[in-house]
């Protein structure tokens, strides 16, 4: 397929809001696509040229494109007044560019645009300029409108990979009839380029069977929620309890003999930075993306364990040694940065808490009960000199009292709660359902949880908070079934001046001009200035309330829910937007919060 088409897909896709249209559209997409080209066309798509879990970036800043193209228009002003009306480089140069197409292929494209990714180092900058200039010498309008986007990381075609699975559907069958079975291999193996080119080339059988492969991130298990010790017992009865820890969920992979990446890409290149040659150990959050830079202290740790691969389930947390005692979920996530991670690990020290073993020496582990992962990973684990990765305390409780005190015990400790673990159940990736229960300590709110809330724009302050330049927060949850944001709360109080400060770069940052086509608030409540959603802030609330003004799981009679006395707890939570609560989630926890 040529590049050129592809760009006419993307603009096609960009100016659809149905879902329904849209994967009928990538499907033909999909449909075009010659065999050798499925997963360079499926990367930039997602306007990259790896899978996500792979930490190669374009870090090809917008000041970089308008260089670019002010060499196009001759004058800089051009660029600078057209990037200052519209706020989008890939408009800019759609107006700017006026060659005509040179027919690249999309590989050829991508063969181009991983280049310009992979250079590093001295003098990288100017070089990447030189090519990624000469690239626009051989495309036209739109081809360079989609380029300059992905290169800038701003595509944005509006897919969820929720859309991308359906589409896979339509291709090979039609209809949506192999979603399930293409989102369970999805979610066993998390890269969207090797699904998609397996069943489009051998067929949806062909991924029927896949197994958890050591290198790439696994969908993780998610949690259902109870109200009270009494129904989790009525439910489970005997089980598995750990503590819930609250810091950073992160997948950790190792592979004694290392996973190569990019190798080829490396041949060509002459400046390619060797940063990335042969890792041992990859890292990934809940969102699969890498974290493996931000934690070499665990990579170490984890590198001197006698295994020749392994893949284990954990939470990462901040842990003050002085006073024994775990930090906050703000300290710890801390850690995640680009740069000064050195600084990082010696300020705050990490302890892994491991609650579960996904692969051990070659195997999927998956299937097996979790008896047996918590008790291979108990012994691995006590070979750790480091006292890095600590297994969690894992006991069974037989009785619902015995349930009661050791909740309580744990909350005691400082912890957030527990997670209730069924006995004889499997793992099964990127599920949410009662073989794991959650049970958070909450005081004076009514809601067994707090609410994972994405940020869809933002009120001006007036008063003593105008000069924060901004006042109130409108937040949302997701609707999974319609792919859309619906709005469930406006939260003003509980920012502190400091989190103002914070907050304030952030939102300017993913400011847009109008509203996302899938975000649903009523007029009066809409927010002096939109955001992308792209932020998820947890928030505490002392109830869920049937409300007209708010349309998250809106009812028959026009009545969503919102929440009373919304506070922020969290803002920049370690999830994608989409893994924010939904709105059958939040059905639930009104109903459990009625009971
Ligand atoms: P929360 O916001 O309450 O931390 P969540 O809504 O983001 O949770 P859930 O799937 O509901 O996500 O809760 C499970 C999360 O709890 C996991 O993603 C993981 O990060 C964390 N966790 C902490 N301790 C454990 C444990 N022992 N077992 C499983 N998950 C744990």
């Amino acid at each position: 397929m040529k590049f050129l088409e592809l760009s006419i897909y993307f603009s096609k896709l960009e100016l659809i809001s149905s879902r329904n249209e849209m994967t009928i559209i990538l499907a033909d997409l999909l449909k075009s696509l010659g065999k050798d080209e499925i997963k360079e066309a499926m990367y930039l798509m997602q306007g990259r040229v790896v899978p996500r879990f792979i930490p190669i970036e374009f870090n090809f800043a917008g000041k970089l494109m308008q260089k670019v193209l002010k060499g196009f228009a001759g004058d800089e002003k051009i660029v600078s007044d057209l990037f200052e009306k519209t706020g989008d480089l890939g408009l800019v140069a759609e107006q700017i560019i006026k060659t005509k197409t040179k027919n690249l292929s999309v590989k050829e494209v991508h063969v181009l645009l991983n280049e310009v990714a992979l250079l590093g180092g001295k003098g990288s900058v100017e070089e990447k300029i030189k090519r990624v200039a000469e690239l626009f010498s051989k495309l036209d309008k739109t081809e360079a409108k989609f380029a300059a986007r992905i290169l800038v990381g701003n595509l944005r075609l509006g897919l969820s990979d929720k859309t991308v699975l359906d589409a896979i559907s339509w291709a090979v069958a039609g209809d949506k009839s192999q979603r399930e079975l293409i989102e369970r291999a999805y979610s066993v193996r998390s890269d969207i380029g090797l699904i998609t080119e397996e069943i489009l080339k051998k067929g949806v059988g062909s991924v029927k069977d896949f197994n958890v492969e050591v290198g790439l991130p696994v969908a993780s298990k998610l949690v259902e929620r109870e109200k009270n010790v009494k129904s989790i017992f009525e439910r489970l009865g005997e089980h598995i309890i750990q503590p819930k820890y609250d810091g950073m969920r992160a997948q950790i992979h190792f592979l004694r003999k290392g996973f190569e990446i990019s190798l080829k890409a490396k041949e060509q290149n002459g400046f390619f930075d060797g940063q990335i040659e042969k890792q041992t150990v990859r890292i990934f959050s809940r969102n699969m993306e890498s974290l493996t830079d931000m934690f070499p202290d665990v990579a170490d740790a984890v590198a001197a364990i006698n295994v020749d691969s392994l893949v284990i389930d954990s939470e990462v947390i901040g842990y003050d040694e002085n006073t024994d005692t775990f930090f906050p979920f703000q300290e710890t996530s801390t850690r995640r940065r680009k740069y000064g991670v050195k600084e990082k690990v010696e300020e705050i020290p990490i302890k892994v808490m491991a609650f579960d073993l996904l692969y051990l020496n070659g195997k999927d582990m998956t299937l097996e009960k979790i008896e047996k992962r918590l008790s291979l990973l108990e012994k691995i684990l006590k070979q750790d000199k480091t006292g890095k990765l600590n297994f969690s305390d894992s006991p069974v409780v037989k009785t619902e009292k015995e349930l009661a005190e050791r909740f309580a015990k744990y909350i005691d400790l400082g912890l957030e709660g527990i997670i209730s673990k069924k006995h004889g159940t499997i793992y099964e990736p990127g599920t949410r359902n009662f073989d794991w229960i959650k049970l958070k300590f909450t005081t004076k709110s009514h809601i067994a949880d707090t609410i994972d809330t994405v940020v869809l724009g933002y009120y001006f302050g007036r008063g003593t908070r105008a000069k924060f330049g901004f006042g109130a927060l409108l937040l949302g949850i997701y609707n999974r079934k319609t792919d859309e944001f619906e709005s469930v709360a406006k939260l003003g109080t509980g920012i502190k001046d400091e989190d103002f400060l914070k907050i304030r770069p952030v939102l300017e940052k993913i400011k847009i001009s109008a509203k996302p086509k899938n975000v649903k608030v009523v007029k009066f409540l809409e927010p002096d200035e939109w955001v992308e959603p792209k932020v998820v802030v947890e928030v505490d609330a002392d109830e869920i309330t049937k409300s007209k003004n708010h349309m998250a799981a809106m009812d028959k009679e026009g009545r969503g829910l919102s929440l009373r006395f919304p506070r922020m707890k969290v803002f920049g939570r370690d999830k994608e937007v989409r893994q924010a609560t939904t709105a059958e989630e939040l059905k639930k926890l009104f109903q459990l919060q009625k009971k």
